[in-house]
C-alpha cells in the first residue's frame, strides 16, 4: 500500500471519531483521523459531563476528549490538523481532496459533527466574538459580575445558563414558547438558581451595540409586547446545523442536511459510514456517539475485507 493509501479515513475528531479510532487500531487497520479544529468536539468545550457512564462525579469535556485521543493513539490511530474538501469514487478507494493534497482509502468514517445555528437577527453577527458567543465554556469568565442572556430551551440553553451564573450577576434565559425540552433535572436546576430569570414566550429581535454588546431587543410572542434588556453578552443556543455540505452528492442527506444512516452506521455510498451528532437520530449525546463510532468502526473493518 503506497504511503497516502489509507484503510480508513476518519474525518473528525469528537468523542464518535475517536471511539471509531480507537475501535480501528485495534482492528489493525490503518487508519488517519482528520480534526480541522480541537479534538473532542463539542465535548471538549463543555465544563463538566455528567451524564456519561462510569464518572460519578462528572468528567471535565476536556479531560475526557485527551483521554479518548490517548487511548486512541495507544492503539496507532494517526491524527492529523486537517478537513476533507471533497471525496470521490476511484476504483476500490474513494480519493479524498484534504488541504490541497489527494489521499486514497478504502472506507471513510463521517464524524463531522454540528455547529452552532445562527439566530439571524441584526447585530448578532457583527458581534460575534464581542459579546454574540456560541460557548460559553470558552467565553464564559469575561463576562464576571454581568447580567447576560441565554437564548434557547433545550439541553445546551438551560444548562450553559447555569454554568454562566458561576461568573454572571444574572443570566435571562429567553426562549421563544412556555416550556423546555432542556432535561428535567436542568430544569429543576434553573428554576431554583436564583441568578436566573427565565423570560417565557419571548424572541430575541436584535442585539444592540457598537464595539460590543450593550443590550438586546426582545419581544414577547404572545402579548406583542416589545423591550430592551440591559446586557454585556449573549449566548445562543438555538440547534446546531450538520457539517455535511462537502457530502451533497455524494451520499444521502436528510432535509436538514443530516446523514442518514442504516443501523450499521453505513450510508447510502458504498464504504462511506457515518456517526455521532452528524447521523439523523434522536439523542444526540457522548454515550450515544461512541457507541455509533464503534459500530461504525466494526462496519468498515468487515467492509475492507470484503473488497
Ligand atoms: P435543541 O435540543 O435542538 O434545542 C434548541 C433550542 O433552541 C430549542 O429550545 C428551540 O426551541 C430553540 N430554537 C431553535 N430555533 C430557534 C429560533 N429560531 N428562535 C428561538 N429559539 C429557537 O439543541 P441543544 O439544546 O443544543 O441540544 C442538541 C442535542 O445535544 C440534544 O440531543 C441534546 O440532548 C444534546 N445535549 C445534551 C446535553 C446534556 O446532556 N447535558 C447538553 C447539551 C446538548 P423549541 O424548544 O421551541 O423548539
Amino acid at each position: 500500500m503506497p504511503e497516502t493509501d489509507y484503510d480508513l479515513i476518519i474525518a473528525g475528531g469528537g468523542p464518535a471519531g475517536l471511539t471509531a479510532g480507537l475501535y480501528a487500531g485495534r482492528a489493525m487497520l490503518k487508519t488517519l483521523l482528520l480534526e480541522r479544529m480541537i479534538l473532542g468536539g463539542q465535548a471538549a468545550s463543555t465544563f463538566l459531563i455528567e451524564n456519561y457512564p462510569g464518572f460519578p462525579d462528572g468528567i471535565p469535556g476536556p479531560e475526557l476528549s485527551q483521554a479518548m485521543e490517548k487511548q486512541a493513539k495507544n492503539f496507532g490511530l494517526i491524527i492529523e490538523n486537517g478537513e476533507i474538501n471533497s471525496l470521490r469514487p476511484s476504483g476500490k478507494f474513494w480519493e479524498i481532496e484534504t488541504g490541497g493534497r489527494i489521499i486514497r482509502s478504502k472506507a471513510v468514517i463521517i464524524t463531522t459533527g454540528v455547529e452552532p445555528n445562527k439566530l439571524g437577527v441584526p447585530g448578532e453577527e457583527e458581534l460575534k466574538g464581542r459579546g454574540v458567543s456560541y460557548c460559553a465554556t470558552c467565553d464564559g469568565p469575561f463576562f464576571r459580575e454581568q447580567e447576560i442572556g441565554v437564548v434557547g430551551g433545550g439541553d445546551s440553553a438551560v444548562d450553559e445558563a447555569l454554568y454562566l451564573t458561576r461568573f454572571a450577576r444574572k443570566v435571562y434565559l429567553i426562549h421563544r414558547r412556555n416550556a423546555f425540552r432542556a432535561e428535567k433535572i436542568l430544569q429543576d436546576r434553573a428554576f431554583k438558581n436564583p441568578k436566573i430569570e427565565i423570560l417565557w414566550d419571548t424572541v430575541v429581535t436584535k442585539v444592540v451595540g457598537q464595539n460590543g454588546v450593550d443590550g438586546l431587543e426582545v419581544r414577547n410572542v404572545k402579548t406583542q409586547e416589545a423591550k430592551g434588556l440591559k446586557v454585556g453578552g449573549v449566548f445562543f443556543y438555538v440547534g446546531w446545523l450538520p457539517l455535511t455540505g462537502f457530502l451533497k452528492g455524494v451520499i444521502s442527506l436528510d432535509a436538514k442536511g443530516y446523514v442518514t444512516t442504516d443501523p450499521n452506521m453505513a450510508t447510502s455510498a458504498p464504504g462511506i459510514f457515518a456517526a455521532g451528532d452528524v447521523r439523523q437520530k434522536t439523542l444526540r449525546q457522548v454515550a450515544t456517539a461512541v457507541g455509533d463510532g464503534a459500530i461504525a468502526a466494526f462496519s468498515a473493518e468487515k467492509y475492507i475485507e470484503s473488497l
